[in-house]
């Protein structure tokens, strides 16, 4: 496996290979989600490119971007066991000069949800991928389905500017007690895990609910609501694979989204159906 870490180098690199290549974005901290990712990419390209950046623009003032966990010589191993052929290992440097150019997310679907709380997250993320994607030049880029509506704003972004790559959703990937895997979950406590079961009890709650036919979608975010009481929710929403906010659960058609902060850490999951 090759290690990478100027943009130039690697951009230069791919442009001599004449193969199909498949990329998987990450900010490090890798666990068994994001190993589902590169196994996907690994299957389906001649050749598989992973980064590890922790994006500066995508945290905002408040939040834990010295604290966010690093594990470079573990992730290194893995990418190499993985069958990874090149890392991307980029210093902040390398990616952001002064006075930068920068996307701006969406007025409508980039500022609700996640982006409710955090306004400057959906530009910082659409920033980095894009230019993670015009370095790597991939065929495909892999995303996980547990960041939705991130995965949502990138697809956007690849349709609404033209971008020549397939964006691949991958499915989550769950710890054997139903937490969705995370690089934020060595944060919690004992306790504190504990408590964040909730949030797929609270999902599992609604699948339940719909399998018993109950459709309607604000009864189904109340019943969700009362389940994950007293934690703080920023919000449980019920939408379309578009976003846009819907009565009655449409199976095939409808996502159900959770973000709930357990401590100081901020815990995203959601299920398809
Ligand atoms: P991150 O390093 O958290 O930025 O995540 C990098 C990629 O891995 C993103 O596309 C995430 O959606 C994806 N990912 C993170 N956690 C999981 C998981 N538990 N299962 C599947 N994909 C995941």
């Amino acid at each position: 496996m090759k290690i990478i870490s100027n943009p130039h180098e690697l951009n230069n690199y791919v442009k001599t290979l004449d193969k199909t290549i498949g990329f998987v974005p990450t900010m490090g901290a890798l666990h068994e989600g994001h190993i589902s990712l590169i196994k996907e990419a690994r299957k389906n390209n001649e050749f598989v490119v992973v980064s590890i950046f922790v994006n500066p623009t995508q945290f905002s003032k408040d939040e834990d971007l010295d604290k966010y966990p690093r594990k470079d010589e573990a992730d290194k191993k893995i990418c190499e066991l993985s069958g990874v052929d090149v890392l991307f290992f980029p210093n902040a440097e390398d990616i952001y000069g002064d006075d930068e150019v920068s996307l701006l997310a969406p007025n409508v679907r980039g500022y609700v949800l996640e982006g409710h709380t955090r306004p400057t997250h959906f530009n910082g993320v659409l920033t980095v991928v894009n230019k993670l994607l015009n370095i790597v030049k991939p065929t495909r880029a892999y995303f996980g389905k547990k960041d939705a509506q991130q995965l949502n704003l990138i697809t956007l972004m690849v349709k609404q500017l033209f971008m020549n790559v397939e964006i691949v959703p991958i499915d989550t990937k769950r710890d054997s007690d139903g937490l969705a895997l995370s690089s934020r979950n060595v944060y919690l406590s004992k306790e504190q895990r504990k408590e964040a079961l909730k949030i797929p009890g609270s999902l599992n709650l609604a699948s339940n609910l719909i399998a018993k036919k109950v459709l309607d979608t604000k009864e189904i975010q109340e019943k969700m609501l009362d389940y994950l009481s007293p934690l703080e929710v920023f919000y449980v929403e019920i939408l379309d694979r578009e976003f846009n906010k819907v009565e009655n659960v449409e199976i095939g058609n409808t996502i159900i989204l959770v973000e709930v902060k357990v401590g100081e850490t901020r815990l995203l999951d959601n299920i398809w159906l």
